[in-house]
């Protein structure tokens, strides 16, 4: 993947949002299992928004590129484990995956240690799938409430990952719904696949990766 294309699509994804948006829509570039040169190559077209899904890949990655783009924005967007908490609370700016009391607690106690009170979203999983984490539809207006009212964190929105192999549209539906009854503005939804549906249903961000990047380099 040569760096003029990795232009070219970054100019393709955003003008694709610009035809269905008539809000401003954020483009997470993720860039996990990405490699360098074509981090730099998003990072030379001005995007600054991305998004990974491990802390440790995400420190090797980020951590030193802080220092020549401070108004980098990172969006965590993996499954974190309560004891990579305070690692998590230095790194990122957007936490979009609070999936349980356990790391609800973990992430306030660690914000206020730091002083750094990061915008958090829920993660909602829409098609209650045993392997997947995030808070039952039904349970989401609950959470969100303890979130906030509880831990004092500062929940702007809902986050999914529709199942796979179904239709995105009724989880995007699902989860504007939801956010709508907690009164919340952000929606995270829509990949590669699915980002411009996801903005007809609501989307505020969309989490894009292969389409920018190309394929994802196997993990070590
Ligand atoms: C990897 C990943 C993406 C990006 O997926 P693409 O299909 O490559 O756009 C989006 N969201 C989450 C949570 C991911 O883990």
């Amino acid at each position: 993947m040569s760096t003029d294309k990795i232009k070219t699509n970054l100019a393709d994804v955003e003008s694709k949002i610009d035809k269905v948006s008539t809000e401003p829509v954020t483009l997470v570039a993720v860039s996990k299992q990405q490699p360098d040169e074509r981090i730099d190559a998003a990072l030379d077209a001005g995007q600054r928004v991305f998004g990974e899904n491990r802390v440790q890949e995400a420190m090797s990655r980020w951590a030193h590129r802080r220092a020549s783009y401070p108004d980098l924005t990172l969006h965590l967007i993996g499954p974190l484990q309560t004891n990579k908490a305070a690692e998590a609370v230095a790194l990122f700016d957007v936490i979009e995956v609070v999936d349980r009391e356990k790391l609800a607690a973990a992430l306030a106690k660690e914000m206020a240690k730091q002083d750094r009170h990061l915008p958090c979203l829920v993660q909602v999983n829409t098609g209650e799938e045993e392997q997947k984490s995030g808070i039952r539809p039904q349970d989401t207006k609950t959470f969100v409430h303890h979130c906030q009212s509880h831990h004092g964190l500062n929940i702007t929105g809902l986050m999914c990952i529709p199942p796979a192999d179904e239709e995105p549209a009724m989880h995007f539906a699902l989860l504007a719904k939801l956010a709508a009854e907690c009164g919340l503005p952000v929606l995270s939804m829509g990949m590669s696949g699915d980002y411009p549906e996801a903005i007809t249903f609501g989307a505020t961000s969309v989490r894009v990766g292969s389409a920018i990047f190309g394929a994802r380099l196997p993990r070590q």
